[in-house]
């Protein structure tokens, strides 16, 4: 029998009041249930909110050092957890066991990082005009907070949010995304089992329409952290200013690489290719737009579609395998209808990327590598956030030309360029319009205590992880003492 998972409400494993669940299935294998979680409604979350609201008091008064020693068990949980965890994951949203496994090995890395920075500094004191007055800041949290989080990181992105929320002395209340929600609440049970203060943190499950609108509806919560789509994320922000409380997003990208002439082409290509394809092009910062100076334009191509040519598609669980399905049946026809629309556009198919599937897709959704060329600003492939394993190879003249062109997106979130002129990657790194640079990097990956974040349309500006993520977790307030 199909597995049930629980809401997590008040420190118990909870069943929805509805009785409804809904079925996670394996985008490897479409036939095989994963597990059925709870399909909540606005009662269930309701509960939730009122916990989180209730146990606030309680931990936003333990002190810095004692909430950490709560991640620090938690991180210790995970460790026990992290085969069982990544399993999960792959299972829920396709991408392959090592990937996972590195998820929860960079989440381990989150928390410990959070337990430790609950020990720096939460205010400043600033020398008042009058010098019988003490003026100084001092952080404080906001209180019980959402947390609305999406499929293709699953486990580093919700710890990543609920870590710092809960050092700086928030409660949460946690939505996983539902293509991932058993995933998610795998590590709910890890703050559990870490002893973690009934209430401090709360899981809901179901349906974005209903328990993610509930979230950023109701008047107990006091901020919304998001990451996943521009409409919803929009959305969001509109409800947030509404209640007039502070919301955080993380959406979208159309992250542009550029490799100059000077680059070393091997690893140039090499890593566009990884930043294209790793994870199955679904990470907000994949490459999708590679620019190359014309003057090495088709060796460097030559070199990418070689790349390319290794790739092995199949089901994440199996060793050898490089890039796994998409992560559902929606993104794999809306991937495929890129490709066709691509070819329609104008654009040059180099690489074909068939769909491995038959037609009742018993085989999972498998999409093979896609490579075009001659894109031009217009086409969708070009303009569009894809979230598939899809790159479009353009000319460039130059240095200044690629900065054009890659600042023409509507998003900013990360962008690469491949150079051993360290002129060239300075000005690059100074006018190309994205919240992430690598110079000779992958357009993806981020270190857990760096800013994380994009510019545009990609962000709502703030910035997630490292000492950012105090500023959203907090409210400053300015204390005037005078003896
Ligand atoms: P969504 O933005 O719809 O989902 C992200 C999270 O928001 C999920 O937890 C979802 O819940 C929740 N949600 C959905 N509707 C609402 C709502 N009205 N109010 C509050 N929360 C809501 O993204 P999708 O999963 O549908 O992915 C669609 C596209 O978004 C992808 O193809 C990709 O382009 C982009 N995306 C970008 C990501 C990034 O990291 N930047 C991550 C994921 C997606 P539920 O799952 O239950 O619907």
């Amino acid at each position: 029998m199909t597995k049930k998972y629980f809401n997590f409400i008040n420190g118990s494993w909870k069943e929805a009041l509805n009785g409804n669940t809904i079925e996670s299935r394996n985008p490897a294998a479409p036939l095989e249930a994963v597990g059925n979680f709870q399909s909540s409604s606005k009662e269930d979350l309701s509960e939730a909110i009122i916990a989180a609201d209730q146990s606030f008091e309680a931990w936003s008064s333990l002190s810095y050092i004692e909430r950490g020693s709560y991640l620090y068990r938690a991180a210790e949980e995970m460790e026990k957890m992290v085969e069982e965890i990544a399993e999960t994951a792959t299972k829920e949203m396709g991408k392959t066991f090592i990937e996972t496994k590195g998820e929860v090995k960079r989440s381990i890395a989150i928390l410990k990082y959070y337990a430790g920075e609950g020990m720096q500094q939460i205010g400043e004191v600033i020398p008042s005009a009058d010098s019988e007055t003490m003026l100084y800041t001092k952080r404080v949290p906001l209180g019980a907070v959402g947390i609305i989080a999406p499929w293709n990181f699953p486990i580093a992105i919700p710890i990543w949010k609920i870590a710092p929320a809960l050092i700086y002395g928030n409660t949460v209340v946690f939505k996983p995304a539902s293509e991932s929600a058993i995933t998610g609440l795998k590590i709910v049970e890890v703050f559990e089992k870490a002893g973690l203060p009934a209430g401090v943190l709360n899981a809901v499950t179901g349906k974005g329409s209903i328990i993610g609108e509930g979230l950023v509806e109701n008047d107990h919560i006091k901020g919304i952290s998001f990451t996943g789509s521009n409409p919803t994320g929009k959305r969001i922000a509109i409800g947030a200013v509404e209640r007039g409380i502070k919301y955080q997003l993380e959406m979208g990208g159309k992250n542009p690489s550029v490799i100059l002439e000077d680059a070393d082409l091997d690893q140039a290509s090499k890593m566009t290719v990884d930043a294209a394809m790793k994870h199955t092009g679904q990470k907000c910062t994949a490459t999708s737009r590679v620019y190359i100076q014309e003057s090495i334009y088709e060796k460097t191509k030559e070199k990418i579609i070689k790349h390319i040519e290794a790739i092995k598609v199949g089901n994440g669980m199996d060793e050898d395998t490089y890039m796994g399905p998409v992560a559902t049946k929606s993104q794999y026809d809306s991937v495929l209808a890129y490709i066709e629309k691509g070819k329609k556009e104008g654009a040059k198919l180099i690489y074909e990327g068939k769909s491995l599937t038959n037609e009742l897709r018993e085989e999972g959704f498998y999409i093979e590598p896609t490579v075009f060329e001659d894109g031009k600003e217009g086409m969708a492939i070009v303009e569009e956030e894809i979230f598939g394993p899809v790159i479009v190879l353009m000319k460039t003249s130059g240095l200044q030309d690629a900065i054009t062109k890659a600042n023409s997106s509507r998003f900013g979130l990360s962008a690469a360029v491949f150079t051993n002129n360290i002129k060239n990657s300075v000005i690059f790194s100074d006018k190309v319009d994205a919240g992430m640079i690598k110079v000779n990097g992958e357009t993806t990956g981020s270190e857990p205590h760096v800013p994380f974040g994009g510019m545009k349309d990609s962000s709502s500006h703030s910035r997630e992880q490292g000492k950012a993520a105090k500023e959203f977790f907090t409210s400053i307030k300015t204390i005037s003492t005078t003896i």
